[in-house]
């Protein structure tokens, strides 16, 4: 398996970009204070590579952890951390419930096949923690409803609810010092569905409030580059279009593409097809 490299971003931000099977990326806010750490590592390794790369650069082990969301590959290493961890009021809800669950892949197999998992997570949690497999998760300690601010010595932190089609609980992260926002996977689609899907109820409202943080620089839970403002408002115009083409057009993908072909003079690329797939399905 890669390792993926901790990269200093900005005065204050370490990142730990993300690698396969699954691992999202990590970050460490550094203050004079203290270290926080953004999202918890899929395992116990996750966790320690982590933490070896942070005492390797000469910072000081993470004493918080905030979980943007109540996903395996967010939470997993969160014992190994062993640090109080903040999250969402709904966050700690789920992980309640899966904290109560066996761990086996026959155990996995079968929530699979009763809809409580799905397959791309327990064939990631087989990759990530062959068995046996030892999984712990710890039930966060300080939780939120809205918003928390958290004031590290020099820079602070500042924990914002946005929800939105991913994970209702979803949480991003945004450090005004360095202009930077963790979106965690709130941009993401929703997966624990039979069909992968959007929904501009959920969506246009997440985009404005994603939007309306100053921020310049942004990391993605499983986007292996930083993103300028710049691309993430061309993300934004993108998904506002194709759900504002299907309100008025109806749910004929090829009718819709080719309308926003018309309306911007260019040939709809990846991200545009996706976003446009994704809003018909989760009409
Ligand atoms: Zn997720």
């Amino acid at each position: 398996m890669p390792e993926p490299i901790l990269q200093k971003l900005t005065n204050h931000i370490y990142w730990m970009p993300p690698a396969p099977p699954d691992r999202p990326s990590l970050c460490a806010v550094v203050g004079e204070r203290f270290t926080l750490m953004l999202d918890a590592a899929s395992s116990d390794a996750h966790a320690r590579l982590f933490l070896d790369q942070l005492a390797q650069n000469g910072i000081a082990s993470p004493r918080l952890i905030a979980l943007t969301h109540w996903h395996w590959d967010h939470v997993f290493g969160a014992a190994e951390i062993g640090v109080p961890i903040i999250a969402h009021r709904l966050t700690a809800q789920e992980l309640a419930i899966q904290a109560a669950y066996e761990w086996t892949d026959s155990t996995l197999d079968q929530r699979v096949l009763d809809g409580l998992e799905i397959a791309f997570c327990a064939d990631n949690i087989k990759l990530e923690l062959p068995e046996p497999r030892n999984v712990r998760i710890p039930l966060p300690n300080i939780l939120l409803d809205d918003t928390l601010d958290i004031d590290l010595g020099g820079v602070t932190c500042h924990l914002r609810h946005v929800g939105g089609d991913h994970a209702a609980d979803s949480v991003v992260a945004y450090i005004p010092e360095d202009r930077l926002l963790f979106l965690g996977d709130s941009l993401y689609d929703a997966v624990y569905t039979p069909v992968r899907h959007y929904t501009t109820a959920r969506l246009f409202p997440l985009l404005n409030k994603l939007l309306a943080f100053e921020a310049q620089l942004y990391i993605e839970g499983h986007t292996d580059k930083m993103l300028t403002r710049a691309e993430i408002e061309a993300i934004a115009a993108k998904m506002r279009l194709a759900g504002d083409l299907i309100a008025e057009l109806g749910t004929d993908e090829a009718a819709i593409l080719a309308a926003a072909r018309l309306r911007t003079g260019a040939e709809p690329d990846e991200d545009m097809t996706y976003f446009v797939k994704g809003l018909i399905a989760g009409i």
